[in-house]
């Protein structure tokens, strides 16, 4: 089958996890191969402003960081390539993946740094001023910084969405969360901080309707009250989405270890050692805590520097 290509490591997804890996194993001579997934750069480039990676003392844009680390990558001799895996067979020593063009890769090493994606409501007007960098976000840590001293609205009722709200409301001037059940989801300690909060207002039985603005910026949320039919207009310059993530790991999950919510789990703590040997994992696939662009480059790190111990032990 002439094919089939050799590599020694093929990293699949191209966040800061992928591109860091890939800068790390083009520099050990693996002549890494990446794929760069559905969404090339993954989730900063849904980023406006990136101020808290170190090295970028005026802040960068999500996707200028991304072709960056792309440039970096390349210049060390990584094989980008556009397009993504979907099917893989790890039943043997050789990684068997596929790409969507039909290419069959055997691959030593495998590096995942497929990521995962924040769910959004789907709301017209939400991806209206999330694509326009007009307030919508989906990352408080990330974002949040841009609304101090200003009003913001959150959706969600779970740890994520407290643990985002409580973060808001040291930042803004009040925080609206928006629940659409009368419970949280979150683990009570979470919740109790949340309404322990004086310049959070919580409301229940809330659904969103739509993210109002002036095309450009956001300046309200409306929503409705889901048991008494009640529309209100709140306003706010920011509009946090945090109604969860899902880990892109569907494609592995025959053949890897996944927690109960899909993310990768470490076969080894402290290493980025999936339970299939050669096997690695790097970034949000196996993150559900820091989600961070420099924690998952960190872990790009730990990867490909797991996979050139890995070929060196078999070399001997
Ligand atoms: P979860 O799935 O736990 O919660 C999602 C929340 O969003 C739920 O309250 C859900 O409501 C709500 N929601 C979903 N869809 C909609 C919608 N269309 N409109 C309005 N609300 C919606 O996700 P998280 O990201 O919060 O957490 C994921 C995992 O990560 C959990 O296991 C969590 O414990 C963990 N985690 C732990 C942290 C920590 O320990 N520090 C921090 C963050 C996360 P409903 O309840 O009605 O379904």
């Amino acid at each position: 089958m002439n094919d089939i290509e050799k590599t020694k490591c093929l990293i699949i997804g191209s966040g800061p996890a992928g591109y860091t890996a890939a800068i790390y194993a083009s520099r050990a001579e693996m002549h890494p191969i990446m794929y760069q997934g559905m969404q090339p750069g993954g989730q900063l480039t849904t980023t406006n402003e990136v101020e808290n990676f170190p090295g970028y003392p005026e802040g960068v844009t999500g996707p200028a960081m991304m072709l960056e680390l792309e440039a970096q990558a390349k210049r060390f001799g990584t094989d980008v390539r556009f397009g993504f895996i979907n099917r893989v067979d790890f039943s043997g020593e050789i990684h068997k993946c596929w790409a969507d063009n039909g290419k069959e890769i055997h691959a030593e090493t495998v590096v995942i740094s497929t990521g995962a994606s924040a769910m959004y409501l789907g709301l017209e007007s939400e991806q209206h001023y999330l694509s326009n960098g007009g307030g919508v976000s989906a990352c408080a840590v990330c974002d949040g910084f841009f609304y101090k001293g200003q009003e913001t609205v959150i959706v969600g009722a779970g740890d994520s969405a407290c643990e985002e709200a409580h973060y808001l409301s040291k930042l803004c001037t009040k925080v609206t969360m928006l629940v659409r059940r009368d419970v949280f989801r979150a683990s009570k300690i979470m919740a109790e901080r949340v309404k322990k909060t004086k310049n959070i207002e919580i409301l229940y039985n809330t659904n969103t309707i739509e993210v109002l603005g002036d095309g450009e910026v956001v300046n309200a949320v409306l929503v409705k009250n889901n048991i008494t039919g009640k529309e209100t207009k709140i306003p706010c310059t920011g509009f946090f989405v945090a109604i969860g993530h899902k880990p892109n790991t569907e494609i592995f999950k025959k053949y890897i270890d996944l927690d109960n919510t899909g993310y990768i789990k470490y076969a080894q703590p402290g290493t980025s050692k999936t339970n299939i040997p050669g096997v690695f994992v790097a970034g949000d696939a196996a993150d559900k805590t820091y989600r961070q662009a420099i924690t998952a480059a960190g872990t790009g790190c730990m990867a490909a520097l797991d996979a050139e111990r890995y070929l060196a032990s078999k070399e001997h």
